[in-house]
Parts: structure tokens; sequence; C-alpha cells
């Protein structure tokens, strides 16, 4: 590559070549000894390697785009005490910034350039840090609040949609359903969801709802919401409705609840986490991959992949990619395709990221090891490249 490094302003617009082993192209496809060209932070071309020398040589790995996230919580730290982070915990905004920092950074690191957040005051902050070039991390798309309170009228309901839209949010999240443990059941009336999707529909935003039964999901789809999550208490009945009617659907596999049980002492006593929550999610643990199972043998449902990752699970995301693979039995390319340009689409992002091919974001990911072999290979994530920068 001579004198000329990417990095530098004056040769920002030379191509930058990378020779793939294996390319993944996010959409199923695959092709052995590609040839990518990047031209500042975009795709320019991809193509076979002709023998001529690359700026990277990445033969002896698997690469593929750069992992989405479709829902963490990527704020939500262990504070100073080892206790989950809130509010009122007396943490100094240097400490936030810090323990936020660790989570993008690992995240980023695990090979996951872009995640959507449900939503927290310091989503915000977080994003506009990341984009600044302050500290390294993924694209973080976020809602930054959630649609909680049912006492509010439709009409209240779609005028908060467009103020959360002028605050900057890149979707909603609304909360369909009670926790589980109460059951699940709906909360928001039909014509209350109608009105927070229908209004986020008009104006170009995703609406991500959490919704656990399946008179929830039913309702969910009715209403013209673009996503549900979670589904727990959800059964084929329930999950075919969101089929037909074209709903995403965000499922998790283990990586959550396992990391509520490994620290549950960190959390437990915070709001929602006492005996019958840790019950629940005991419960949970091995009915979470059956459900997958069931959403794989609905025909048309358009599966993302989410990780629900809280404090503590940070980097650790992939975790649920082998969860799918291993235990609920998801094919190991469809669970990469869900994971890149299934997730983009569900962000409003389809056009951008979440694929290898000319125009994209240059957000690619090289592997030690086949993942479609093993899907063990999505931990040994050897190089990152974000937006044409090459960030581990
Ligand atoms: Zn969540």
């Amino acid at each position: 590559m001579g004198l000329c490094l990417a990095i530098l302003p004056s040769c920002r617009s030379t191509p930058v070549t990378i020779r793939a082993g294996l390319l993944l192209d996010g959409r199923g496809g695959q092709m052995r000894d590609a040839l990518i060209t990047v031209v500042k932070e975009r795709i320019r071309a991809v193509g076979p390697w002709q023998g001529t020398p690359v700026t990277h040589d990445l033969s002896r790995f698997t690469v593929l785009p750069g992992l989405i996230d479709a829902h963490v919580h990527i704020t939500g730290y262990f504070n100073r005490l080892g206790k989950i982070h809130t509010r009122d915990d007396g943490e100094t905004a240097a400490q936030r910034n810090a323990g936020r920092a660790a989570n993008a950074l690992a995240t980023l690191r695990a090979g996951f350039t872009t995640v959507a957040s449900m939503g927290s005051e310091g989503d915000k902050e977080l994003r506009n840090r990341i984009e600044k070039g302050s500290i390294p991390g993924p694209r973080i798309l976020t809602s930054l609040a959630q649609f909680r309170d049912t006492s509010l009228s439709p009409a209240q309901l779609r005028r908060a949609v467009r103020n959360r839209k002028a605050a900057g949010a890149d979707f909603i999240k609304v909360f369909a359903s009670n926790a589980m443990q109460k059951g699940g059941t709906p909360v928001f009336s039909p014509e209350q969801l109608g009105a927070l999707c229908g209004e986020a529909r008009r104006i170009g935003l995703p609406s991500v709802v959490h919704a656990m039964s399946d008179a929830s999901l039913r309702r969910v789809a009715d209403a013209g919401c673009s996503t549900v999550e979670h589904g727990s208490f959800g059964t084929a009945e329930g999950l075919e409705v969101l089929a037909d009617r074209g709903l995403f659907f965000d499922p998790q596999c283990r990586l959550v609840v396992d990391n509520y049980l490994e620290n549950w002492s960190r959390f437990a006593g915070g709001a929602g986490f006492d005996t019958t929550t840790f019950a629940v999610l005991q419960q949970s643990r091995p009915t979470d991959p059956l459900l997958i199972r069931t959403a794989l043998a609905v025909p048309g449902l358009r599966l993302l992949f989410g990780s629900d990752a809280v404090a503590g699970a940070h980097g650790r995301n992939a975790d649920d990619l082998i969860c799918r693979v291993r235990e609920a039995g998801q094919d190991p390319m469809d669970a990469l395709v869900t994971a890149t340009s299934r997730n983009a689409e569900a962000l409003g992002l389809g056009g951008e990221i979440g694929r290898i091919a000319p125009g994209y974001q240059a957000d690619l990911i090289a592997l030690d090891g086949n993942p479609l072999r093993e899907i063990e290979a999505v931990l040994r994530v050897r190089l990152v490249m974000k937006g044409g920068k090459i960030v581990r």
C-alpha cells in the first residue's frame, strides 16, 4: 500500500482493497476468494479476486457484514459498587460515561457495528459521542424513551410520537404487554396502539413493540406496528398472525436470561427484580429456544436478531446467535442473515447497512473460521471495519 495510509485525509479517496477467503454477503450469498473494494466509507465493488495485490489480505478468514443487534440496552452497566446503575445511585457523569463507553467498545469489538437501543436517558449522549468520533462504538439507533403511559388519548399519543421523532428518535418503543410476571396481557387499547404505530408509520419511524401473549400479538398486528419484541408466551397461532401481516419478530434465545441469573446479586433489589422475577427467568430458560424453534416453523415469519443485552452482557451479543443455531436449530446462514440484512431492513436501513454490496456502508468483520460450519466462529472476530475505518 506504499506510503498512502487510508486514514490520512490526503489519501481518503484512495481505494482500499480487501481479499476475503470466504465472503458472506448478508443476504444468503457466498463467494470464495473475493475482492472487496472500499472507497472512503462505502463499498465500491465486490467480485472475484484475480491475483492483484491488496491492502488487507483476509484470505484466511470469513468476511461478512458488520453484525447488527436489534435489541440492546447499551447504557446499562454495573456501577462502582458492582450493582446495576440506577438514576439515584450517586454515580458521577464521568463514571456513567466510562461505564457506557466500555459497553460501546465491547459491543463493537465483538463485531456489532450497529445496535438498536431500546431507550434510556443516556442513549442520545452516547450516540452523539460515537458519531463525533470521541469514543469508539457501534452506530446507535435509539427510541430515546418508551411508551408505557396508557392514560393518554390517541391524539396525545400521536403528538407524543411526533415529539419523539423531533427529539431525535430513530424508532419508537412501545410496551403493549404487562410484565411476564403479570402474564403478559395487553395494556394499550386497540385505538391507542393504532395511534402510536399508525403515526410512527406515517412519519417514517419503525414501531418496535414489546408484546408477550397471543392476544397481545394479534392486537399489535391489527394496529399496524412493524416489529414484535419477545413474544415469550406466543404460540404458533399468534406468530402466524405476525407472518400474515408482514411484521418482524424478534425473540431472544438465552443470553439475556443467563446474564440475569449469573449476575442476579447485582440486579436483585432493583425495580422489577424480586424473587418472582427470578422464578420466571428460571422457568423461561429452557422454553426460550423452543419459541424460536416454533417461530422458525411458521412459513414467511420474518425473524430478527436481538439479544436484549443489558449490563453484564454487552460484547457477548453473539452468544445468542450460537444459541439460535445450537439450541433452536436455526440454519447458520439464516441466523447470520437475520443479524445483518434482515435487521437492517427492520430498522429502516436496508439500503445502507447489513450487506456487502456496492453502495453500502463499509461495515465488515473478519472471523477466524467458517460460521456456516461452526457457528462459534462468530466469537473469533479478527477485524472490524466500520464505515471504512478499521476499528479492531
Ligand atoms: Zn429489552
